[in-house]
């Protein structure tokens, strides 16, 4: 495994004073972590570094095809002062499965592992105190060959920031607005909706800001083919919970592979629920709701864990779920994912890493 060097910066940053005010990504910490890679020599100078600009040539290889790659995941300060990582080997399977798909390197996930560790160790200052705060971690890989030729890179950084993020429900879970978008499609099966690459992100921009002026917060997007099939969220899958069934779509190549979607379901067949994985159409979900077996429908992802939805808009046909308020269900899986990040819970199945 390769060496990690150490070069703490001089220069400390002031830590934000007013935690309320955190927002999400636009502080960083005071280190960053940068490996380099090159065909043949493969990974080298792996190092922790003071966090700042990078000098980067305007041929840059990602700069212009995009081969890009990213993980998104936290690190918590729990009620015992104790630092928590939730299932971060997860992270770095899917980095990865992401790498293969981009024509990218594969990276030892043990090492990417302890990088991560030895960079939030370093910056555990950063992690703020307040009641649902946490450090966002940002691993990232993107081609640095400084040729204009569309290729696969030879030469690539790994690298990862750290950005401590505020509460995201500072007053309690606030069930959101989602429009079924018709227009746009995100990703169909060969492509690469199934992988956390930039492009994926670049083109749904539009559909977003659309969706934005239209006063709703994300799009739900369909299969790219026949627009029937649910797929998921801008940034989170989807769940409906039924009468007699909770049913997420199943990854069927088009659809990211959630962490938090995949802790969800195994927190259900813990309880002792009935959740599958199936194809799910639109028509199902508007006949549930109109039939009322369809009782609650929520987002799940790293960012707001579980997101309950109050409304969703399909053309001209507004569904609203348990009267706009947060399910039963929902209120659950929150309290008990979120207990165990916080180490309030007891991490029966094993997901927390200490640090
Ligand atoms: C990251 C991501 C999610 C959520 O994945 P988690 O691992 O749960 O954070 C869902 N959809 C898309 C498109 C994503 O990029």
């Amino acid at each position: 495994m390769l060496d990690i060097k150490i070069e703490k910066t001089t220069h400390p940053k002031p830590k934000p004073a007013d935690e309320s005010k955190l927002g999400f990504g636009k502080i960083f910490t005071d280190h960053m972590f940068i490996a380099k890679y090159k065909d043949g020599a493969g990974w080298y100078d792996a190092s922790i570094v003071p966090y700042g600009p990078i000098e980067l040539d305007p041929s840059l290889m990602s700069l212009h095809y995009g081969q890009s790659i990213f993980e998104g995941l936290k690190a918590y300060r729990g009620v015992d002062d104790e630092i928590r990582l939730f299932r971060p080997e997860k992270n770095f399977a899917r980095l990865n499965y992401s790498a293969e798909r981009m024509c990218l390197p594969q990276i030892d996930e043990d090492f990417a592992l302890k990088a991560l560790k030895a960079l939030v160790d370093l910056d555990q200052e950063w992690i703020p105190h307040a009641e649902g705060t946490s450090l966002y971690l940002r691993p990232f890989m993107f081609g640095t060959d400084q040729y204009v030729g569309v290729h696969p890179s030879s030469e690539v950084y790994f690298m990862i920031i750290c950005s401590p993020v505020g509460a995201y429900y500072p007053t309690g879970l606030d069930p959101v607005k989602i429009i079924v978008e018709d227009k746009y499609v995100r990703a169909v099966k060969g492509g690469t909706g199934y992988i956390k690459t930039a492009a994926n992100y670049a083109q749904s921009l539009k559909a977003q800001q659309e969706a934005e002026e239209k006063n709703y917060s994300q799009v739900l997007w369909l299969d790219g083919i026949e627009h029937k099939y649910i797929e998921e969220v801008g940034t989170m899958n989807i769940f409906f919970v039924f009468e007699d069934e909770i049913v997420t779509p199943a990854l069927n190549g088009s659809i990211l592979s959630g962490i938090t979607r995949m802790s969800c379901v195994d927190m259900l067949k813990e309880w002792g629920l009935p959740v599958v994985e199936r194809q799910i159409s639109i028509d199902e979900v508007i006949e549930g709701s109109q039939n009322g077996r369809l009782k609650e429908c929520f987002g799940s992802g790293t960012a707001a864990v579980i997101s309950p939805v109050g409304e969703l808009m399909i053309g001209e046909n507004k569904l609203i779920f348990n009267d706009g308020k947060i399910g039963e269900l929902s209120q659950r899986l929150y309290d008990e994912l979120t207990g165990i990040q916080w180490g309030k819970v007891e991490d029966k199945l094993g997901w927390m890493i200490k640090i």
